[in-house]
């Protein structure tokens, strides 16, 4: 349980981490809260050479809420929980991070570091699915932006390139109309998803729904959204033989993964169950 030897950096800005990444390549590694990677280091699952703590750049915590809600990739699940602001611009989110693990984890882990990790029983990348929300990283060539659909590749694998640093999540925030909840069956020990879904909706003008995005985490490799169950949504009443409907073919076109905690087949039935209190909840947030 103890590291391999390692040489440890705390940069002041990303673009001293981002120039260390590329000055140290594969033998480095950004380390953030470490609620992920020091497990890892600890049983030599991974043994950089080099840690780049992005903990001490100055800013990367912070939470605006403007028009959209964006938090800084170095916010904790903590600070994300109790922020006011997103509580009232974007209550789904926090209600999210505030699940997460237990004190000492919500107290270290950040947003960014849990979207980089992509576990596939994580909770925030279900949520960024169905929010729609977009990952900010910084590299060599700049900034970009990397939409939730394009951000979970595979199994603890993103869309971002080697040298980039995750600075920044936005969100939207939600409006009159529009509802979202994220529903989860959580492993009783970490409280990581056993299955985990989060739903939005938006009401159009005659109170049907106009748009639905539905995603699924911890019951296969990544984070996934569910189109059938959004198809079986969209245009309806959102009455409970709709919701039924959506509930009943969620998960029906992806991976499973099983494990000591629940089979395939366990994880399967449940994507639904928990896709049917996701989506209702998601609703009666959206009727007000
Ligand atoms: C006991 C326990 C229970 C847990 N329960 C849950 C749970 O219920 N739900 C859940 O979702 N998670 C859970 N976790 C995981 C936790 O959420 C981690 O905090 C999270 O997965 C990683 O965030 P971190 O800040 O700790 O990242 P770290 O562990 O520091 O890093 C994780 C990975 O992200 C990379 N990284 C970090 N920051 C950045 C950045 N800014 N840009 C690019 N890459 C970066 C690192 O290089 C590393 O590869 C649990 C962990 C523990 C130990």
């Amino acid at each position: 349980m103890i590291p391999s030897e390692f040489q440890y950096f705390a940069p002041a800005t990303v673009d001293e981490a981002v120039g260390l990444l590329q000055q140290h390549g594969d033998d480095a590694k950004l380390i953030a809260g470490g609620h992920s990677l020091l497990p890892a280091l600890k049983l030599r699952l991974s043994s950089p050479s080099v840690l780049i703590d992005v903990s001490k750049i100055g800013g990367l915590d912070t939470i605006t809420v403007n028009g959209s809600v964006t938090i800084g990739a170095g916010a904790t699940y903590r600070a994300i929980a109790s922020s006011d602001a997103v509580r009232g611009a974007c209550g789904v989110l926090a209600e999210c991070v505030a699940q997460i693990g237990d004190n000492q984890v919500r107290n270290r882990g950040t947003i960014g570091g849990s979207l980089a990790h992509a576990d596939p029983a994580a909770d925030l990348p279900a949520v960024a699915l169905a929010l729609g929300a977009s990952v900010t990283a910084k590299g060599p060539g700049g900034e970009r932006s990397i939409g939730a659909d394009d951000m979970f590749v595979e199994m603890l694998t993103t869309a971002l390139e080697p040298n980039e640093v995750i600075i920044a999540v936005t969100f939207p925030t939600l409006g009159a109309g529009e509802g979202a909840a994220y529903e989860k069956l959580r492993q009783p020990a970490s409280r990581y998803a056993i299955v985990g879904v989060a739903a939005y909706v938006k009401l159009g003008a005659d109170g049907n729904v106009a748009e639905a995005r539905v995603a699924v985490t911890g019951a296969g490799p990544k984070a996934v959204r569910q189109s059938a169950s959004e198809a079986a949504l969209a245009g309806t009443s959102g009455d409970e033989a709709a919701v039924a409907a959506a509930a009943a073919v969620a998960g029906d076109d992806m991976d499973y993964l099983g494990d000591i905690h629940a089979s395939e087949e366990y994880r399967r039935a449940m994507v639904k169950v928990y896709t049917r209190r996701a989506i209702a909840s998601a609703l009666a947030r959206a009727r007000g």
